[in-house]
């Protein structure tokens, strides 16, 4: 079964074809039962999925020639932006923490979003890399129960959780949010892909190269807190709302827990790949 992927472009919700080729507009192919934003459109997933399936028969004129470098962020305006730290083994171990009995919650503000293909205008000399899968809601709610947890997301996509390290740790003890919502620090995408069609869903490839070497490597089912856990206990305290974006945590390799550490420089090319979820590609400058 193929699945249905969702971006964005110049402003406009589309659907990218299974070749990658091509996308449709959305509102256009919908012939305006849909609408050409994003984020209503996400509240109207499984519209969007159903009108996914009618492009498999459309035909190769039908679609736009796909260009990454001019995607926009699939979900341009979240009420939220939540991150979970230290979710994978490895990684609490070379970051020296311990591992967390409950979901190390903390926020990305959106301000902070960025293209799939956009610059990372890197400030100080100790901006990292956090290659992370990334799930986005469709279907917000209180109290949402380990079980129910898969039928809120929309989709997953890859995602970069860009870190200024020497933010983080400026103080005793170190904070989170401000260190991780610089300009440009939140990449998602390059497209959502429809989740409830997604047969590897709890268990993905993910690859995160900086300038073409490999830094990071690992399953997703590595993950400490899955993603129903982190929708379980995330929603036991806020209210979760269609287009929230959850990035749930990154394996070990980043630079600061490196020997010797690898902190991002002008130039550096950094490239997150997950399994049939495609690839963000970021230049620092
Ligand atoms: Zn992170």
């Amino acid at each position: 079964m193929t699945s249905a992927r969702f971006g964005s472009v110049g402003g406009r919700a589309v659907l990218v074809a299974d070749s990658l080729a091509g996308f449709v507009d959305i509102e256009k192919f919908s012939g305006g039962k849909l609408p050409s934003d994003p984020m209503a459109c996400i509240e109207r997933w499984s519209e969007v999925c159903s009108l996914a399936k009618s492009l498999a028969s459309a035909k190769t004129t039908e679609l736009t020639p796909l260009d990454f470098d001019k995607l926009d962020c699939p979900v341009p305006r979240p009420r939220q932006i939540f991150a979970v730290g230290v979710n994978y083994k490895a990684h609490a171990a070379e970051m020296n923490h311990g591992l967390p009995k409950e979901p190390l919650v903390f926020t990305k503000f959106p301000s902070s979003l960025n293209r799939p293909h956009g610059q990372i205008k890197l400030v100080g000399e100790k901006c990292d890399f956090e290659a992370e899968l990334v799930a986005v809601i469709a279907k917000g709610g209180r109290n949402i129960s380990l079980t129910d947890a898969w039928s809120h997301v929309a989709g997953l996509c890859a995602g970069q959780d860009f870190s200024d390290r020497a933010l983080q740790y400026a103080n005793t003890p170190p904070q989170f949010s401000l260190g991780k919502s610089r300009a440009g620090f939140a990449a998602i995408g390059p497209y959502i892909t429809d989740a409830a069609t997604l047969a590897t869903r709890g268990n993905l490839e993910m690859t995160c190269r900086v300038s073409g070497e490999v830094m990071q490597h690992t399953q997703t089912d590595d993950m400490i807190f899955e993603i129903p856990d982190i929708i379980a206990y995330l929603s036991s305290i806020c209210e979760l709302f269609a287009g929230d974006v959850i990035y749930t945590g990154t394996p070990s390799g980043v630079g600061a827990g490196r020997t010797p550490q690898r902190f991002l420089r002008a130039g550096d090319i950094v490239e997150t790949t997950i399994q049939d979820l495609g690839t963000l590609r970021n230049t620092c400058i």
